[in-house]
């Protein structure tokens, strides 16, 4: 994974954006990513922490435990993609991403999981 600060060109350019819409972006000019400039911008990790949390005390009222070392493997995961970039990762897709992680190591519908984040 790179570690690019991303600085965004002055200029925009025609570019599909990560929703696949083309469309006017800036991007950044050291790695070439598009920047997301909708409302659908990536939040950081912390948002997916706390939904984390949420869904762990509504499981565990249901009698069902979940480990802190399954939280930190989930999190972990999600720190080493790319989703971690808000810069360039939408939101929706950060989503998708996350609740199919959870779902690798919690044994619940996408439903429940989509309904936390
Ligand atoms: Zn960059």
């Amino acid at each position: 994974m790179d570690s690019c600060l991303h600085q965004s060109s002055a200029e925009k350019d025609w570019l599909p954006s990560s929703n696949g819409l083309l469309g006017k972006h800036p991007f950044c000019q050291n790695c070439g990513v598009v920047k997301v400039v909708s409302s659908d911008r990536g939040k950081d990790v912390g948002y997916f922490i706390n939904s984390l949390s949420e869904l762990r005390k509504f499981l565990e009222r249901k009698g069902y435990k979940i480990s802190k070392a399954q939280i930190r493997l989930i999190i972990k995961e999600f720190e080493e993609g790319d989703l971690n970039d808000t810069y360039s990762t939408p939101f929706s897709q950060q989503k998708e991403v996350f609740i199919d992680l959870v779902k690798r190591y919690i044994n619940v519908s996408r439903d429940l999981v989509r309904s936390f984040v």
